[in-house]
């Protein structure tokens, strides 16, 4: 894929599967925002800057609208557009439902869910008025099949999958798409917070025989953000090794 004079924010992208796809991106010549809540953004954008492409690191907290216009404008400023919106960051905080407080719910439905709504809404008219822009945002095999303990988070990434088929049908003859990839159970610091027993039983779930990697799921978005993924929208990428 070649993304050169492509400019792309990807949120949460300090570690994890955000962190894979910002240097994935990068790899493929695009210039890369990487946002984070801590500090870990400015290593992964040096790292890019050590590749020799162009990028820059923003503070932000996605479920909060100053802070995402913010995040915008910093792009915005020093690229002079954006292209391409991945909406990573995401949280859990799993608990059964009837233990599950106002605090667990509103937390993951905010950072997981509204963010999303947010940074969309705030590149979606410069991308419309650009007619090119790619929307991927990370949903979940929870939010099409559900999780005991996850209620809060299935509701947040099954909210995604409704949020993306709606956009996609809003801005299709504009030349941007939106698309959702539902990755599986993915080797990072979320999924080995869990008991090894835990990790071995997953393991024994997924057809492929082992969990998915970071670069796995970015793969999957380098593909969606480029010129040859123009036809594809509103679609829901499953990424989890056949589990499900
Ligand atoms: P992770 O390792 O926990 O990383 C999450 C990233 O999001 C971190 O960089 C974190 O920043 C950032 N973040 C959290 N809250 C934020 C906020 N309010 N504003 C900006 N950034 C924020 O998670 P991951 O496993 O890479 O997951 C990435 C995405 O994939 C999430 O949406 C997750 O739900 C989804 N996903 C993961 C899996 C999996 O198995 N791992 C499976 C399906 C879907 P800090 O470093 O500051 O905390």
């Amino acid at each position: 894929m070649n993304l050169t004079d492509r400019v792309a924010i990807v949120t949460g992208s300090g570690r994890g599967i955000g962190k894979a796809i910002a240097l994935k991106l990068a790899e493929a010549g695009a210039s890369v925002v990487v946002n984070d809540i801590d500090k870990m953004a400015e290593e992964v954008a040096r790292e890019i800057r050590a590749m020799g492409k162009q990028s820059q690191s923003v503070m932000a907290d996605v479920s909060s609208a100053p802070d995402v216009a913010s995040l915008v404008e910093t792009a915005t400023t020093n690229y002079g557009r954006i292209d391409i919106l991945v909406n990573n960051a995401g949280i859990n905080r799993d608990q059964l439902l009837v233990r599950m407080s106002d605090e667990e719910w509103d937390k993951v439905i905010n950072i997981d869910l509204k963010s999303v709504f947010l940074c969309t809404r705030a590149v979606l008219r410069p991308m419309i008025k650009q007619r090119w822009g790619r929307i991927i945002s990370i949903s979940s095999v929870v939010g099409l099949i559900g999780n005991a303990g996850q209620a809060n988070y299935a509701a947040a990434k099954a909210g995604i999958i409704g949020f993306t088929r709606s956009v996609a049908r809003e801005v299709a003859s504009r030349g941007v798409t939106a698309n959702a990839i539902a990755p599986g159970f993915i080797d990072t610091e979320m999924t080995q917070k869990l008991p090894e027993s835990q990790r071995q039983e997953l393991i024994s779930r997924i057809p492929s025989g082992r969990l998915g990697s970071p670069e796995d799921v970015a793969s999957a978005v380098c593909f969606l953000a480029s010129e040859e993924a123009g036809y594809i929208t509103g679609q829901v990428l499953t990424v989890d090794g056949g589990m499900t």
